[in-house]
């Protein structure tokens, strides 16, 4: 498992992660979610003892982090974000090569990367040279890799950040596979992708730990919130003032022009505003042409716990 407590980072004076504390049990998978500059690669690569961190307690499989960064790697399979492989190998000479840093006897190595290859489906490239591979390859390989000790815990950097959406899907078919046997902590800064494949979600952001839980619990903190989508005949250059000067408004979005001179907003609120819409409309004369609620999202948590920092995450449909 892993433990962190109270951990804190700085960057000389810059404050990365700031007195953060989560834990993930074997057989989870826990993301951690949040803008860029978040500070999860930072706590990530101080899971993996790659950078020393300022104050705090850090524990892989049990092992102090600080006191015995050698043991605590030997249980961690890291895949970092950008995923470096040795162009000039081929596949199967990168995974002997990995072998030996891993501290596999020799007598082992073939049995190891038989299965590593089976379990990451690389059966059809482990011929190939590393510089031919596709980025879904590429990163199935970085997958590879980073189990090939077998190790019990697995930290992944945006493991499919840089690919299309079916070797997304591929890659997260792998680590669902995976979670069985080991503990894995990931982060993202898509929402949908923790969300299809997290247990527990810990939300970050500006080094700070701002939100935790299950989906479903992140979900119903949502659900306070009330969300319309609504379409009015009406300019929308005046029509978006006045949703914003809505009592209760706590967002309001413009989401499309399906009908020409019917602009359609999406907007969140404290209060039930369909009262003060229809008002609106009359007062305004702005017919009300379409009329729906919708219910929260954990993209709606997101926004009102991190707001400015929105406009930084992507969001898939
Ligand atoms: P994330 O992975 O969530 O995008 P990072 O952990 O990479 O966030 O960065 C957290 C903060 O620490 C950011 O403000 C970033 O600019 C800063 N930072 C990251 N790495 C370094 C570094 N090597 N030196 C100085 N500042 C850094």
């Amino acid at each position: 498992m892993i433990e962190v407590q109270n951990l804190v980072k700085y960057y000389g004076d810059a404050p990365a992660v700031s007195g953060i504390s989560f834990s993930v049990q074997p057989g989870e998978v826990v993301g951690l979610l949040g803008p860029n500059g978040a500070g999860k690669s930072t706590t990530q690569r101080i899971l993996t003892g790659y950078i020393p961190f300022t104050s705090g307690l850090v524990k892989t499989a049990g092992i102090p982090v600080r006191e015995d960064p050698l043991a605590a790697r030997q249980q961690i399979g890291y895949l970092s974000e950008n995923n470096p492989l040795y162009e000039s190998l081929g596949v199967w000479e990168c995974l002997e090569l990995y072998c030996g840093f891993r501290h596999i006897p020799v007598e082992e190595r073939q049995k190891r990367i038989d299965t590593v290859t089976a379990q990451c489906a690389l059966e059809d490239v482990v011929s190939k040279d590393v510089s031919e591979l596709s980025k879904g390859y590429r990163q199935r390989l970085g997958l590879a890799l980073a189990i090939l000790h077998d190790p019990a815990i697995l930290i992944l950097d945006e493991p499919t950040s840089s690919l299309d959406p079916i070797q997304q899907k591929e890659v997260r078919r792998l680590i669902l596979a995976l979670k069985q046997k080991k503990t894995v902590l990931l982060s993202t800064h898509i929402l949908s992708e923790a969300q299809k494949l997290c247990d527990r979600i810990y939300i970050i952001h500006q080094g700070k730990i701002i939100a935790q839980g299950t989906v479903e619990e992140l979900e119903s903190q949502a659900k306070n919130d009330f969300v319309f989508y609504i379409r009015l005949k009406g300019p929308q250059k005046e029509i978006m003032p006045a949703l914003q000067a809505l009592p209760g408004l706590k967002k309001a979005e413009y989401s499309d022009e399906k009908e020409p001179g019917c602009p359609g907003f999406l907007i969140t609120s404290h209060t039930d505003l369909r009262l003060p819409l229809f008002e609106m409309s009359s007062k305004r004369t702005w017919p009300i042409m379409e009329l729906k609620q919708q219910s929260a999202t954990l993209d709606d948590i997101f926004h009102s716990l991190t707001e400015k920092q929105m406009k930084q995450l992507d969001f898939e449909p």
